[in-house]
């Protein structure tokens, strides 16, 4: 079964030039050219992944991501004209699950397709070992790992909750403070690590990999696929 890819991109002859390398790695590609039409198209044509422009007439990019995470965890690769848009985007977690730079190349957009149908693979056929590895028991604020209870701190539990919630999302520093402490107390970048350190640690008790992985420059994301 051919994999089907939605690309919602305005420039038509890019649209093409990505379905025309995506045929050619036999997936079935669709095209949207108006951002008013992606969400209808989305729900119609139920893509296995979405390249999704962030610029586009009438419906952009962020709403567009935002809306269908209401419905749907498909895949969703941003493509946008500048790297600092980026930061920006991440900071806003619309859910998207990678991000690729304008002016690009089809083959490096193809790898990206592979690789994030590979892992939407792997986080499905995981699913139910997945809700077996951590169950967060929030009268307690404690986590039940593996059939073992590992006592957190509100913050540990809450960052935990957080990113085990959306595996694979990488989370900026920033939306990680958000909603971290009730009095909305402001923290540094610190802080956090300093959270995740502690909070490796007591996972590390249970799992030999590292669960919480760091991205470079970012933030930190939660790889579940990690045993
Ligand atoms: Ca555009």
């Amino acid at each position: 079964m051919s994999k089907t890819i939605l690309i919602i991109e305005d420039e038509k002859k890019l649209a093409q030039l990505l379905e025309d390398y995506l045929n050619a790695s036999n997936y079935v590609a669709h095209q949207v050219h108006d951002g008013a039409l992606a969400i209808n198209s989305i729900k119609e044509k139920q893509p296995d992944l979405i390249l999704l422009d962030l610029m586009l007439p009438n419906k952009d990019g962020i709403t567009i991501c935002k809306e269908l995470r209401e419905f749907t965890n498909v895949p969703v690769i941003m493509l946008t004209a500048k790297v600092e848009e980026i930061d920006r985007i991440l900071g806003l977690e619309i859910g998207a699950d990678d991000y690729i730079c304008k002016p690009f190349s089809p083959r490096e957009v193809v790898a990206r397709v592979k690789a994030q149908l590979r892992r939407a693979e792997l986080v499905n056929t995981q699913e139910i070992s997945k809700d077996e590895l951590v169950t967060l028991d929030h009268d307690r604020f404690v986590a039940v790992v593996r059939g073992q209870d590992l006592t957190l701190t509100p913050v540990e539990f809450r960052l935990l909750e957080k990113l085990s919630g959306s595996p694979s999302r990488v989370f900026s520093r920033a939306s990680l403070m958000d909603n971290l402490y009730d009095d909305h107390r402001i923290v540094t970048d610190r802080t956090i690590d300093s959270h995740i350190k502690n909070l490796r640690k007591k996972l590390a008790t249970c799992f030999e990999s590292e669960l919480i992985q760091s991205v470079y420059g970012v933030g930190y994301k939660w790889e579940q696929t990690a045993n």
